[in-house]
């Protein structure tokens, strides 16, 4: 049994080769735009891996996922990063879908061809709740028109769909918070350059500009979520699988640097547990997450939980990277910039919504038996 094998093993399992083909390139190259991890995953079948078997696909489990993105953070930063937006944009398709609506052709189009879903929540500006979205989806005629734009956006360069969430006017005049879901090739659908840090750079987190984008009305749904931000049942359950596929992706970045550790010549005396039991503690938290997901009701208190989990993974990755950059050396720091770009990658848990500092109010409140607000 060697460091990572269970989650090596499950990769393999559901995207066979892809492990392997991303062994084959440096990193500095798998973490450059464009890179050569996108196909390699889409050449697996790594689109499918949450499309049910209902709908052609290998319908992994939560367990069997927060595995498989460990794994790929471990090879490739960005990848884990870009396939958690696409993962979880497709869990929601599933969650929203019937097996006679639309979203039914879309998801067997997933597993068969490969396609790639982005997510564009967010929109440049610290401190916006990602729950309230500036760009409204303005009803004209039998259209849906949209106008806005969004960044950063993960995939935005591959991506053959995006999922973007928009401020909608629902029957009753009430604004509520909708998720469209835009081709790529939409007329008025333009990629400007956004991200500006060579981390995480093969992610492909640039501006995605909607000018004048229309749909059909069918390709918004509208969502119970208004100004309180509650999220509703659709939310609790993309934030669930969001947080945990993210931090699963994240402790396998800085499990890279571990494993460099680990196999650095004259590491073999070392005390391994110095290394492992924080970054293993917190992906056991993750995997006891995932693993009520699959047998328990997804409540909002199992949404404080994944949250309580991903925290304390921050914490663990700020721990265990300082520990493995010293013990690696200076010489190692100065022939080589592998440990510090993972150390500086995996710190980025800490950017994604929705922030610890943020959640100190609507967490204090839920435990004082308020339901719980995002951000
Ligand atoms: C690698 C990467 C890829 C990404 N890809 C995508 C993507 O594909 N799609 C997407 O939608 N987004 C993406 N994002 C963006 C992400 O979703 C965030 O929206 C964005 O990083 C938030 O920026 P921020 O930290 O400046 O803002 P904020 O979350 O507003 O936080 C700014 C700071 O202020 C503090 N703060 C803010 N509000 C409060 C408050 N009320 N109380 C206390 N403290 C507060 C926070 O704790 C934080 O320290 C990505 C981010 C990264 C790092």
């Amino acid at each position: 049994m060697t460091f990572l094998h269970r989650e090596r093993a499950t990769l393999e399992a559901f995207m066979p080769g892809l492990d392997a083909a991303l062994a084959e390139h440096p990193l500095d190259r798998l973490e450059s735009a464009p890179s050569p991890a996108v196909q390699a995953f889409r050449t697996a079948g790594g689109p499918g891996l949450l499309v049910p078997a209902a709908y052609g696909g290998p319908g992994a489990t939560p367990l069997q996922a927060v595995r498989v993105q460990r794994a790929v953070g471990a090879r490739c930063p960005s990848l884990a990063v870009a396939t958690t937006m696409h993962h979880f944009s497709v869990a929601g398709l599933v969650r929203v879908g019937s097996p006679d609506g639309p979203e039914h052709a879309l998801l067997e189009a997933i597993a068969r061809d490969g396609l790639l879903l982005a997510s564009g929540f967010a929109e440049g500006r610290a401190g916006q709740n990602i729950l309230k979205p500036h760009i409204t989806a303005e009803r004209r005629g039998d259209l849906v028109v949209l106008n806005g734009s969004k960044m950063p956006c993960s995939l935005s360069r591959s991506m053959d769909l995006l999922t973007a969430s928009v401020t909608m006017t629902d029957a009753d005049g009430v604004e509520r918070l909708a998720v469209a879901l835009i081709p790529a090739q939409s007329p008025g659908l333009t990629v400007r350059p956004f991200w500006r840090t060579p981390v995480l750079a093969g992610a492909e987190s640039d501006e995605v500009v909607l000018t004048e984008v229309m749909l059909a009305p069918e390709q918004v749904v509208l969502t119970e979520v208004t100004a309180d931000a509650v999220p509703d049942s659709l939310n609790v359950a993309g934030f669930l699988w969001f947080e945990l596929l993210l931090t699963a992706g994240y402790l396998g970045i800085a499990s890279a640097l571990v494993e460099r550790v680990l196999n650095r010549a004259g590491g073999g005396a070392d005390d391994p547990t110095t290394y492992l039991v924080d970054i293993e503690a917190a992906m056991l938290a993750v995997e006891a997450v995932a693993r009520a997901m699959a047998d328990e009701e997804w409540t909002d208190a199992l949404l404080v939980a994944a949250l309580q989990a991903r925290y304390a993974a921050q914490d663990a990755i700020a721990r265990t990277t300082a520990t493995c950059l010293a013990a690696l050396g200076g010489m190692a720091f100065i022939t080589s910039s592998e440990g510090s770009y993972l150390a500086s990658a995996a710190t980025g848990l800490t950017f994604h919504p929705p922030a610890r500092g943020r959640m100190a109010g609507p967490l204090r409140d839920f435990l004082h038996g308020r339901p719980l607000r995002i951000g």
